[in-house]
C-alpha cells in the first residue's frame, strides 16, 4: 500500500508522487508513456491517475491504469468520483480495477459535470459524500483507499472546522492518507495539519501527502486555480504576472522558471516540516517535475535496466 511504501521510505530521501491524468487521444496517450517512462527511471513511491469529471473518459482511464499496473514497476493509484454514477456502476469500476491488478484507490466526490461550482445532485442511487465511498469500497474487498483534503477548505465548506470535521470523518471511515489539493502558501498545509491534531490525535498519525503543481503557465495555473479553490498569495501572482510580460503571448520560459523556484522553495519548507511525501501535478509531462526533484538533490533511483529507451 502507500502508507507501507512511504513508511519504508522513512529513513532515505522523502518519496515523491506523481498524478497522471487520463489521455483523450491517441497522441496524448503516446506523451503520457513517455513520462511514464522517464518517472520509472526517477523511482516515485506511487502514481495517480485523476478520474474525467461523471466518468467521462471511463474506459479508457480503466485501460490505462490497468497497463500502468502490469507493464511499469510503478504503483498506481486510481482516483474514482461518485459523481454521476450509482452505487452498482461504482461497484462494476471498482471490480474493474480489481480485475487489472489495483488496488490502490483515491476515493472522491467529484463535482457536477459541467459547473464544478454548480448546484450538487446526488445520483437518484449513489452516494452522497465521500466518506461514504470510503466504506462502500473497502467492503468490496482488500483495498487501501485515500481521500482528498483541502489546506484552504472545500469551497462547499462553510468554515475551516466544518472542513476538518469532514476530513477526520474520512479517515475515521477507512481511509489511510489523504492527498491535499495544491496550494501555494505552505502555511495553508501546516495550519491543516495542525486543525486535524488537534480534531483527532489518532487520525492525524495518518498521512497528509502535499500536492504541488509547478506553474508553467499563467494561463493554465489560472484555469486550474479557479477549478481548484486555492489562491496565489498576492506577491506571487505578481511576480508571475510581471514574468509573463505585456506582449500578445505569454512569455513561457520566464513563467516556468519562477514556477520552479517557487516549486523548489515550496518543497524545501515541506521537507524541513516533515511532510511525508511531495506529490506532483505533472500534466503527463515530466520535464518541470524532473527538474524540481533535480534542484532539491533529491537522489533519483533507477528502475530501469541500463540502455533501455525512456
Ligand atoms: P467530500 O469529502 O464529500 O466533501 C465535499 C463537501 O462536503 C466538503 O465541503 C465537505 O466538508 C462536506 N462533507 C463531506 N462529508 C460530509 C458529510 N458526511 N456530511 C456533510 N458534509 C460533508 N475530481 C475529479 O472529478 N476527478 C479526480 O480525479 C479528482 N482528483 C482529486 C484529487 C485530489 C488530491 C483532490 C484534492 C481533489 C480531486 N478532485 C477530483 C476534486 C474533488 O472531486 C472535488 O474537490 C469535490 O468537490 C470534493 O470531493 P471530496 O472527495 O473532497 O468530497
Amino acid at each position: 500500500s502507500i502508507v507501507d511504501r512511504l513508511g519504508a521510505a522513512r529513513t532515505g530521501r522523502i518519496p515523491f508522487s506523481v498524478e497522471f491524468s487520463p489521455p483523450r487521444d491517441a497522441d496524448a496517450e503516446a506523451r503520457l508513456w513517455r513520462a511514464v517512462r522517464t518517472f520509472e527511471r526517477l523511482g516515485p513511491a506511487f502514481v495517480s491517475m485523476t478520474y474525467g469529471a461523471g466518468g467521462s473518459t471511463r474506459d479508457r482511464t480503466v485501460r490505462v491504469t490497468g497497463d500502468l499496473a502490469e507493464e511499469t514497476t510503478l504503483l498506481p493509484v486510481a482516483h474514482l468520483t461518485a459523481v454521476g454514477h450509482s452505487i452498482d456502476e461504482i461497484r462494476a469500476m471498482v471490480g474493474a480495477y480489481a480485475d487489472r491488478g489495483i488496488t490502490n484507490i483515491l476515493a472522491l466526490r467529484g463535482d457536477p459535470p459541467g459547473n464544478p461550482l454548480g448546484e450538487w445532485e446526488k445520483h437518484p442511487d449513489g452516494l452522497e459524500h465521500a466518506d461514504e465511498l470510503v466504506r462502500l469500497v473497502r467492503d468490496l474487498g482488500d483495498f487501501h483507499v485515500g481521500v482528498a483534503s483541502f489546506p484552504e477548505g472545500h469551497h462547499r465548506s462553510p468554515d475551516l472546522d466544518h472542513d476538518t470535521r469532514y476530513l477526520v470523518r474520512k479517515l475515521r471511515a477507512g481511509a489511510e492518507y489523504s492527498i491535499t489539493q495544491m496550494f501555494f502558501d505552505v502555511e495553508h498545509y501546516l495550519r491543516l495539519r495542525d486543525r486535524v491534531e488537534a480534531c483527532d490525535p489518532e487520525q492525524a498519525a495518518k498521512p497528509i501527502i502535499p500536492e504541488i503543481m509547478p506553474i508553467t503557465s499563467l494561463r493554465s495555473a489560472r484555469r486550474s486555480l479557479e477549478l481548484s479553490g486555492s489562491k496565489l498569495p498576492p506577491s506571487l501572482e505578481e511576480r508571475l504576472v510581471r514574468a509573463a510580460g505585456d506582449g500578445p503571448e505569454e512569455d513561457r520560459a520566464a513563467v516556468r522558471e519562477v514556477g520552479i523556484e517557487v516549486a523548489t522553495e515550496m518543497c524545501e519548507r515541506l521537507i524541513a516540516e516533515g511532510a511525508p511525501c511531495l506529490h506532483f501535478i505533472t500534466l503527463n509531462f515530466a520535464r518541470a517535475t524532473s527538474e524540481v526533484l533535480t534542484r532539491l538533490g533529491i537522489e533519483v533511483r533507477s528502475t530501469v535496466p541500463a540502455g533501455q529507451p525512456v
